[in-house]
Formats: structure tokens, C-alpha cells, sequence
């Protein structure tokens, strides 16, 4: 008699309730009285001979004596046996060395541990499959259902690919998608182990959140390729600069936060310096070579009850503060900064209602034509009227206006000021507003000037508008459209503080420019330096061959306008001939 014609007498006899005999012919070797031919052959039992065959789990099924009495195609093609390798009535033991000596299990595990863990499964009856690992790496999902009577049957499942899938999707949910470290969620679960370690022998915790300067430029000028790169490359780096266990995240843009156990502030803040420098360091991306510089905010912990939102708030001010005092600043947070904050939380308050509540004022300042000293021009220059602060300067307030979005209307406001005054001055005295960036890239901003100057009669050609070199590289169609339809009209565009951004004067050809005005910085320096005069009379030449005014800004003194007059310069501007003045003061300057 056939092992399984054996094994099926043997469980009938102990009252098994087994399969068909032919739902089990699939897999293992046949017996003859099993074969085609039997008489046994019904219809029902081909249904459950080809259910078993083509489902997509492997199956076994042991009797009350551990013996295999069911085993599917399947579950050889999981555990990539030959077909005829496990046969009937083989014990559980016999059928897991098989496994074992064909190498299906990683080489640690015995026969004692598959033991194991099927009765504890088996015992604590529930549904919840088990995970195996295979020595291949693919995981299996099993699952284990005892019979009434005695015995079990174990199905298997290869939930490798979803396993993989699963831990991918956890593993985006705790991190940034581009740089690969941890995002926002993970950071405060991090930071809250580390801190759960802080306690008054151990050293503090020190935060650090670091912000890229200028980054925005960076995406504007070389594209968001070169812009995620260097996201990218920055990461690598404060990874290589800091060690095991330390906490970098990004927070979105380009704000990371690092944390780090550190022995006082001094030790703190040597290790943002550290970090900083790194990150000085150029950077070759795929199409193009830059540097950059970070500010760094810095918070340090060393209470004994640390929450990691308060801190992260403080290096956040810290950071604020470093920012607003130029580049590649490193601060520590101090409880002074609290306060200024919320001063500028209340400036941003104010200034919605002071564009509309008529608290802005223009004041204007000369443009003097340097061959004849007659003023042929002048400059409007925005102040605030503050309820409580007196008079601010822009510098104050512009920044704050970009920064939350109102420098549209603010913009729109001084334009619409400025036309109105000028149109009732002599028609030899053009007008000069400033314009900022996110003016010029708005798509209605060609609109809103055609606007203003049909509502206050000002002739286009008085108007000049002045950009910063910033805005022309920002050249994307809106700006360069904005720019095309206006000067079509006869406005004149300036280029506002040349020398302090890219000082190139490769796109001077490719945008409708009229003039040059020379950084303040230049005509201070250029009574001592060398180099600083050499600028100035390069922009002279070029003005001269382009066809172009050239203007120099804040002649205080004498020696100062001389030097303008000596390099061919076609205009001066400064304290030399007048401070910025109210309306009522300009027009004074309009007849010699
Ligand atoms: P800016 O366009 O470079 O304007 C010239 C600034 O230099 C003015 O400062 C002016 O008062 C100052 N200045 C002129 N001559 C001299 C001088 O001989 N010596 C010194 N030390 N300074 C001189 P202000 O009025 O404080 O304006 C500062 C900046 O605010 C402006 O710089 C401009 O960038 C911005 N701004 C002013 N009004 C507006 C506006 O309506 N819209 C926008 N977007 N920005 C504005
Ligand atoms: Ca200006
Ligand atoms: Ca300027």
C-alpha cells in the first residue's frame, strides 16, 4: 500500500476529517489505488482537487499525529521544492528539515523554533498570521487553524512585495521625500527621545535651525533642478558634519533643523560654526558651480522639563534675528527676541490698515543732471506715518510688506501717489518709483500702471520705473512681459543699486534698461580704493556705449560729485544737493 493510501486510513480510523483523497494527488507522488482511475472520483472532489491546485496560498495540513496529509502545488513553489519532495505521511519534523537542508530558512533557524512557534500559534487561536522570513529575503504570511480532532492546516502566503510596499510608505510618512531625512513629524518624536535623555549630569540639548540665504535666488537664477540639488548636497553635508544619534531634519523649503547634545552654549555654538563653514564650501551641482552662505538660529536646553516646541520656536526667533543682520549669522536665542518679534507681529498688524487709513507718505528726493547741476528728475521715497512711532523708513517696513504679501498694494499705492504728484509738475521732471520683485512677476502689474497713468494723466516717458538686478533675473515671462508692454508705452526702466547683487553687465543688452544707478557703497569707496572707482568708470564707459544714463547715489560732499563729474557720469543723486522732502519741499528744486 502507497504512504498515502496509508496515511488516510490511519486518519479515518482516528476519526480525521480529511480532504478527498484527490484534492491531495496534486502535489505529492500518487499512490496506485489514488490514481486516475479510482472509483472514488466524484465531481465534487475535482472541484476541491482544482481549487487547492490553483490558489495563490500554499497549504498543508497536518494530522493529530503531525503527519502531512495535504500539501498543494503551491506550497512547493513557495518553498521552491521539487514537486515529489514532500510525501504523505511524512511528520512535521521530517517535512521542516527537508526545508532546513534545502536551505529555505535563514541557516539559524531549527526545527525546534518552526515547532514552537505553530503551537504557540496554533494555541493562542487567533487569527493573526505570523511573518517568516526565508533565507532569500522573501517574507511569508502564515497562518495556522487547528482541526477539530487533532491536527492543522497552515496556509502560506508571499507578502513580500506588500511588506516592501508598506515599509516604503512608512518610511516616506517619517521622512522628507527629497533629501531623505526625517520631516516635521518624525523630528518631534526624535527630539522627544533625545530629550528624554537630558537630565542634570548629562549635557544639554542644543537646537539649531538653519536657513539658507537667499535660496529663492538660487531657484529663480539656475532653475528648481539646481535648486533641489542643492537642497540635496546640503543635506549630504550636515550629515557628514555631525554625528551619530544627532536629529537633521528638513522642515520644508529651505529650513533644517539640527539637534545635538552639547556641552553649554560655547560648545553649541562652536558646533554651528562648524556647520556653517561646511556649508560655505562651493558646491559643483550638475550645471553649475555656487556658493552660499546659511544663518543659524541657535536654542539650548538645559531645564529639566524640555519641550522640544518651545525650543524649536526659540531657535526659530534666533534664526529671524540672524537673518535680519545679514548673511551667514549665527544667533543664540535670548529672551529679549520674544519681544522684538512680537513688535514686528504688531508692525504686520498696522501696516494692513495704514495702506488704506492714508498713513503712507511720499517723499521725494532730486535727480541732478551733472553737466548742468539742474534737477531733471526726482526719486519717490515711501514713509509710514506710525500713529505712535512717528515717521519709519522703508527699511522698516517694506520687507515686512513682502514678506506677508502686501507689497502689491503698498506698491500700487506709492504708483498711484507718486503719477497723481508728478502730473501736476513741470513736464521736464520725470518721476522714479520703486518697484519690487513681486510687482514686476505679477501678471496684472502692466495693467495696473497703464491704469494709473490714464487716471492721473501722467505722459509714460516722465515715469521711470527702478528694479534691482534681482528682478531681471527673476526673467520669467510674466516679468519679462510686464517689462516688454511698458517700456512699448515710453516708460523707462532703471537698474536700482548696481554693484550689490550679480553686477552683471551681460543682460543689460537683453532687457529694455535705461539706466544705471551706482550703489551708494561705490562713490564712498571710490575716494579711497581703486577697485571701486574701476566699477565706476567701467558702468561710465558702458553708459556711454549703450547709449545709457548712469547715475551715482548718496553724493554727500563735494569731492564726491567732483569724482562723479571726472568719470563721465550723466547723473548724481544724494544729501549733497537734498535730503529726501515732502511734496511741498520738491517742487522748490524745479526751477533752477
Ligand atoms: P534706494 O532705492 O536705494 O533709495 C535711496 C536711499 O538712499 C533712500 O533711503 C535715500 O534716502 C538714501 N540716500 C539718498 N541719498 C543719500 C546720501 O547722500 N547719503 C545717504 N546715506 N543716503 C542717501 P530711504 O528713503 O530710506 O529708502 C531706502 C530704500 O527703501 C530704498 O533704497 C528702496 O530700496 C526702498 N524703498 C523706498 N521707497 C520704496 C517704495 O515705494 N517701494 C519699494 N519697493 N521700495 C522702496
Ligand atoms: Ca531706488
Ligand atoms: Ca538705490
Amino acid at each position: 500500500m502507497g504512504q498515502m493510501a496509508l496515511t488516510r486510513k490511519r486518519g479515518i480510523e482516528r476519526g480525521l476529517k480529511l480532504p478527498p483523497e484527490d484534492a491531495v494527488a496534486d502535489a505529492c507522488p500518487k499512490s496506485s489505488s489514488a490514481g486516475p482511475g479510482s472509483p472514488l472520483l466524484s465531481e465534487r472532489n475535482k472541484h476541491f482537487e482544482a481549487a487547492l491546485t490553483h490558489m495563490n496560498q500554499g497549504l498543508c495540513m497536518f494530522d493529530a499525529e503531525s503527519r502531512l496529509v495535504v500539501c498543494n502545488r503551491r506550497y512547493h513553489e513557495i518553498f521552491n521544492l521539487p514537486h515529489d519532495r514532500l510525501v504523505f505521511g511524512m511528520t512535521q519534523q521530517a517535512v521542516c528539515e527537508v526545508l532546513i537542508e534545502h536551505g529555505c530558512y535563514p541557516p539559524n533557524v531549527t526545527f525546534e523554533d518552526i515547532r514552537e512557534s505553530t503551537w504557540q500559534a496554533l494555541k493562542a487561536q487567533t487569527a493573526e498570521p505570523i511573518l517568516r522570513k526565508l533565507a532569500d529575503g522573501r517574507i511569508l504570511s502564515v497562518l495556522y487553524r487547528s482541526i477539530e480532532g487533532g491536527g492543522w492546516v497552515s496556509t502560506f502566503e508571499d507578502v513580500t512585495r506588500q511588506r516592501l510596499a508598506e515599509a516604503r510608505i512608512a518610511h516616506l510618512s517619517r521622512h522628507d521625500a527629497l533629501t531623505d531625512l526625517t520631516n516635521v513629524r518624525t523630528l518631534h518624536t526624535e527630539a522627544g527621545r533625545l530629550l528624554a535623555g537630558v537630565d542634570g549630569d548629562e549635557p544639554a540639548l542644543a537646537v539649531l535651525s538653519v536657513d539658507l540665504d537667499q535660496f529663492k535666488t538660487v531657484n529663480d537664477l539656475h532653475g528648481h533642478v539646481s535648486g533641489d540639488e542643492l537642497l540635496l548636497a546640503v543635506a549630504r553635508r550636515l550629515r557628514e558634519n555631525t554625528r551619530k544619534g544627532d536629529i537633521i531634519s528638513r522642515l520644508g523649503g529651505d529650513e533644517f533643523v539640527v539637534i545635538f547634545r552639547a556641552h553649554g552654549e560655547s560648545a553649541a555654538l562652536a558646533s554651528a560654526r562648524r556647520l556653517r563653514n561646511a556649508l560655505a564650501e562651493p558646491y559643483d551641482l550638475s550645471r553649475v558651480r555656487l556658493r552660499i552662505s546659511v544663518s543659524i538660529g541657535v536654542s539650548i536646553c538645559t531645564d529639566d522639563a524640555p519641550q522640544i516646541e518651545k525650543l524649536l520656536r526659540e531657535a526659530d526667533l534666533a534664526l529671524r534675528h540672524a537673518k535680519s543682520s545679514g548673511r551667514g549669522a549665527i544667533h543664540l536665542f535670548d529672551a529679549s527676541m520674544s519681544e522684538l518679534v512680537s513688535q514686528r507681529h504688531q508692525l504686520e498688524m498696522e501696516l494692513h490698515a495704514a495702506i488704506v487709513g492714508d498713513q503712507l507718505e511720499l517723499h521725494y528726493q532730486p535727480l541732478v543732471d551733472i553737466s548742468t547741476n539742474r534737477t531733471v528728475g526726482v526719486e519717490a521715497l515711501v514713509r509710514w506715518r506710525h500713529p505712535t512711532r512717528g515717521l519709519l523708513p522703508p527699511m522698516e517696513f517694506i520687507g515686512i510688506a513682502e514678506d506677508i504679501g502686501l507689497i502689491a498694494p503698498l506698491g500700487e499705492w506709492v504708483l498711484r501717489r507718486a503719477c497723481a504728484d508728478a502730473a501736476a509738475w513741470p513736464a521736464h521732471i520725470s518721476v522714479a518709483v520703486n518697484v519690487a520683485s513681486a510687482q514686476m512677476s505679477r501678471p496684472t502689474f502692466a495693467e495696473t500702471v497703464i491704469g494709473i497713468l490714464a487716471e492721473t494723466g501722467l505722459d509714460p516717458h516722465r515715469l521711470e520705473i527702478e528694479l534691482t538686478e534681482t528682478t531681471l533675473f527673476v526673467d520669467t515671462e510674466t516679468t519679462l512681459g510686464n517689462l516688454d508692454a511698458l517700456s512699448a508705452l515710453g516708460i523707462r526702466f532703471a537698474i536700482d543699486d548696481f554693484g550689490t547683487g550679480y553686477s552683471s553687465l551681460s543682460y543689460l543688452g537683453r532687457f529694455p534698461i535705461g539706466k544705471i544707478k551706482i550703489d551708494r557703497s561705490f562713490i564712498v569707496a571710490a575716494e579711497t580704493r581703486g577697485d571701486a572707482l574701476a566699477i565706476i568708470r567701467a558702468v561710465a564707459g558702458i553708459g556711454v556705449s549703450l547709449g545709457m544714463t548712469t547715475l551715482v547715489e548718496g553724493v554727500e560732499t563735494q569731492a564726491q560729485l567732483n569724482i562723479a563729474r571726472a568719470e563721465g557720469l550723466s547723473q548724481v543723486q544724494g544729501y549733497f544737493f537734498s535730503r529726501p522732502v515732502p511734496k511741498g519741499e520738491i517742487v522748490s528744486f524745479f526751477h533752477d
